[in-house]
């Protein structure tokens, strides 16, 4: 089922979640645990990130190069396959551009295609950086509104090369929405008004990055529909789980984190900071639901320990 469906048929409720591979190497049987954890929530969908791979040429003594592809945690279609034949929940698979030409693009999306997943995150993503890539820029989508017009083409029979027979795909495509700007943006109305070129180009729905404010979203959501963005816009969600958060998700994602948080996790002691950032997070959850949002997507990292106790307190609330 594509997510605007889901949306569309869910209730007063609906709670998604993220989560990330495991490091090249890893199992996937610690990412179906966290699946199976979450399986008692009745998980609408389920988005699974991808890493953005560094192409490099290494010159070699014969005067030929050797092309290296480096991804620190490949795996999204896999797990994205198996949550759906295991569980039976709709995965989304992230796509990215930096770091894949338009041909892998094309790839992945038939991948997905014949795997029967039709909903997609078109992204953009950011330079790993632990190496300068040498890719050939002119092969990749440059803005994720480059990659969403490639799925729009296909979802049209166009691919990147005339074909003979030229099956048309029908991808549900998601983009990502910054409630406090993306931090390259020079303000908020040319964010927001390239949002809705993303959106114009064929998006059918917004994710949100995370904010741990609820009034920042729903700021966000009111200068979106003023410049005409009609889709669902969900709200992104994290939980604070220790003291380093108060440094590492502002330096990470741009985010800023209100003094009266910081201050209560700073004043906690470290076995009571998860405490301090479920209840900041029920408290949140509870003023969007409030104000009538009825899509929560939470952004995972290695356990499912600490939404579940959101999750199930919102239940209890809803
Ligand atoms: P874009 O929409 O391309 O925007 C990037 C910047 O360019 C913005 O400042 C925008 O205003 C500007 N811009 C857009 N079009 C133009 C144009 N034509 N000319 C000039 N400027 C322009 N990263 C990952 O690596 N993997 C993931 O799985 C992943 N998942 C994410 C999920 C969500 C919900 C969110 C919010 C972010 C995610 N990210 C992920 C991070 C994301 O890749 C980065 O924030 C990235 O820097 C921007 O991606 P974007 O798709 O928003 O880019």
């Amino acid at each position: 089922m594509k997510i605007t469906e889901l949306i569309e048929s869910g209730g007063s409720l609906q709670i998604s979640y993220e989560i990330i591979p495991p490091k090249r190497g890893g199992s996937i049987q610690d990412i179906l645990d966290m699946v199976e954890g979450l399986v008692e929530f009745e998980p609408p969908y389920i988005d699974v990130t991808s890493h953005s791979a560094q192409v490099y040429y290494e010159e070699l003594p014969d005067g030929t190069w050797r092309r290296h592809v480096k991804r620190k945690r490949p795996g999204t279609l896999g797990i994205c396959a198996a949550i759906k034949s295991r569980f039976s929940i709709e995965p989304v698979p992230h796509l990215l551009c930096k770091g894949f030409s338009r041909e892998e693009s094309e790839d992945a999306l038939i991948e997905l295609n014949y795997l029967g997943l039709q909903n997609v995150m078109a992204l953009r993503g950011d330079d790993s950086g632990y190496r300068k890539p040498l890719v050939d820029d002119r092969t990749m989508n440059e803005y994720a509104i480059d990659l969403v017009r490639q799925i729009s083409d296909m979802n049209e029979g166009r691919y990147l090369e005339e074909l003979m027979e030229a099956a048309q795909a029908d991808f549900c495509v998601g983009v990502a929405g910054y409630p406090e700007k993306h931090f390259e943006a020079p303000n908020i109305s040319w964010d927001i008004l390239n949002l809705k070129r993303k959106v114009d180009a064929g998006a059918h729905y917004i994710t949100t990055q995370m904010f741990f404010e609820y009034e920042q979203f729903l700021e966000f959501v009111e200068r979106c529909r003023e410049v005409g963005i009609t889709v669902p816009i969900i709200p992104g969600m994290k939980i604070i789980t220790n003291k380093r958060h108060l440094q590492s998700l502002p330096s990470r994602f741009q985010v800023h984190i209100p003094e009266a948080l910081a201050a209560e996790v700073e004043a906690a002691k470290p076995e009571h900071v998860t405490d301090v950032g479920v209840e900041w997070a029920i408290r949140q959850c509870d003023e969007l639901l409030g104000a009538g949002v009825s899509n929560l997507h939470f952004y995972i990292l290695q356990t499912v320990e600490h939404v579940s106790k959101v999750v199930r307190r919102l239940r209890k609330l809803a």
